[in-house]
């Protein structure tokens, strides 16, 4: 017997309209709830991601929580909501982790791989994609295509590069730099044990700690010489913007207290050191990497054409015809401040040089130094071969002066054992001032320089990079410290 039959004609009707209702409401209820959060959620490929702007207006895509219940469907309204809002052209933020590599953040950013080639074709005159490291900042823009138009990567608190998109896919780079200024700061202490315990207990880095050495080792001996109570001082710049640090330093003045006896080196406004008579206290550069001298294939250039596109292609370096496992020599006394392993530019070293100088060996076969070495001029570092994008072995040499390639071959670069006599009375009066900021360490505080030395150990050696494929190096910061 049917349950319904019980009831009378009256009482069902009632019924079924009460069903009818509370069915209604239900519907509609069900369909406004679900409507709060069918809004198409902007999913991040990755938590880390900082932010995110439409660049074209200020209207982007809204994050919401998601907490639709399962069986609803919204099919109908995103579709609706999609036809609503046209795809912007949007950025993304992104800052550097500890254990990234770049094919992994740009997979995360559904970049295609193709492009992140691209980008590194770009990079390989100038190696910026090469100096990431944890906290480095990325900024991707994308068109209304999810296409990459362009690329920002801020190196340093003062520079930021960026790689845009121009027709037929290639990218340009462009580096920005802030206006800067150098502040001072002195560090000082005196002798107890070796001259690199003192000098760190004092407040230099390891790097400037190995740039005093080098630059006073004509001099004195560091090993033999030196004895407890000999005191140093050293005037430290310290990169500035208007506002921060960059972290970048550079060493403008030594004095060397031995015995009776002083020992001292000033930069000079030519890139140079010289003691206070005038003479350089580093030797002359070599001009050429290798002992031979060999064919230039292709010359520097810094306004080369590209054959195909047309546009402007730059040569930062020169060419030099080297058959593979030839040895590579560094050309002037520096410490390694970079090696790498990149698509285009191969197997490389770079050699920060006291003062403003800096060389770079690309295309290398074997790299024969640690980043961080001292290494000495005429020093083997290498050995030259055809790692990145060759047509043959060869080595590709560049020559930097304060951060601008220059033609290696015909620059002046610091072959002079003097000061240059129009020179002489600028630099006498540099160094008096100099030489009295040299004498008061008790009234100058050192704390600048220490905190710009665990800025200069944040940004630029509290990290490691291990890159077995070109575009799969692996940011990591290092434990040690
Ligand atoms: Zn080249």
């Amino acid at each position: 017997m049917s349950f319904s039959l019980r009831f009378s004609p009256k009482v069902r009707h009632l019924l079924v309209l009460v069903v009818v209702c509370v069915l209604t409401l239900l519907f509609f209820w069900r369909s406004e709830s679900s409507s709060a959060v069918s809004i198409p959620v902007e999913t991040f490929p990755d938590k880390r991601v900082a932010g995110n702007h439409a660049s074209a207006d200020e209207e982007g895509p809204v994050q919401l929580p998601v907490t639709a219940e399962p069986g609803v469907s919204e099919a109908g309204e995103e579709n609706a909501f999609a036809e609503a809002i046209e795809p912007q052209p949007t950025s993304v933020d992104y800052q550097i982790q500890s254990g990234d590599t770049l094919s992994e953040i740009f997979e995360k950013q559904a970049i295609p791989a193709r492009t992140l080639h691209q980008l590194l074709e770009a990079d390989a005159e100038f190696l910026a994609l090469e100096t990431l490291q944890p906290g480095t900042s990325l900024r991707f823009s994308f068109d209304s295509n999810k296409q990459l138009q362009s690329l920002e990567l801020e190196l340093d608190p003062a520079r930021t590069v960026t790689y845009s998109r121009l027709e037929g896919g290639d990218f340009e780079h462009e580096l920005v730099t802030k206006p800067l200024h150098w502040h001072t700061a002195l560090v000082a202490g005196d002798i107890q044990g070796s001259f690199y315990a003192s000098g760190l207990e004092a407040g230099l880095n390891k790097g400037q700690v190995a740039q005093v050495s080098q630059l006073l080792k004509n001099k004195l001996n560091f090993r033999r010489d030196l004895r407890a109570g000999d005191t140093f001082s050293v005037v430290v710049g310290e990169e500035m913007t208007a506002t921060e640090a960059t972290g970048n330093t550079r060493i403008e003045a030594i004095v060397m207290h031995r015995g009776s006896k002083n020992y001292y080196a000033f930069l000079y406004s030519d890139g140079n050191y010289y003691d206070e008579s005038g003479e350089s206290v580093t030797p002359a550069f070599l001009r050429y990497p290798t002992k031979r001298h060999y064919r230039v294939s292709s010359p520097f250039n810094p306004r080369r054409l590209h054959p195909v596109t047309g546009r402007r292609s730059p040569h930062n370096g020169v060419d030099l015809a080297t058959p593979s496992g030839t040895p590579i020599m560094s050309t002037g006394d520096g410490i390694v401040s970079r090696i790498g392993n990149h698509p285009y530019a191969g197997k490389y070293v770079e050699v920060e040089h006291s003062g403003a100088f800096k060389t770079r060996y690309l295309h290398l076969s074997k790299i024969l130094v640690k980043r961080g070495q001292a290494v000495k001029r005429g020093e083997k570092i290498a050995l030259s071969g055809a790692t990145g994008r060759v047509t043959g072995p060869h080595l590709h040499f560049e020559f930097h002066v304060k951060r601008h390639p220059v033609n290696p071959l015909t620059a002046k670069i610091p072959t002079s054992a003097q000061v240059p006599e129009d020179g002489l009375v600028a630099f006498k009066r540099q160094i008096r001032r100099q030489m009295a900021q040299l004498k008061q360490p008790e009234q100058a505080p050192t704390q600048l320089a220490r905190r710009s030395e665990a800025d200069a150990r944040g940004r630029r050696e509290d990290w490691t990079k291990l890159c077995k494929r070109p575009g799969q190096c692996r940011y990591n910061t290092s434990s040690k410290q």
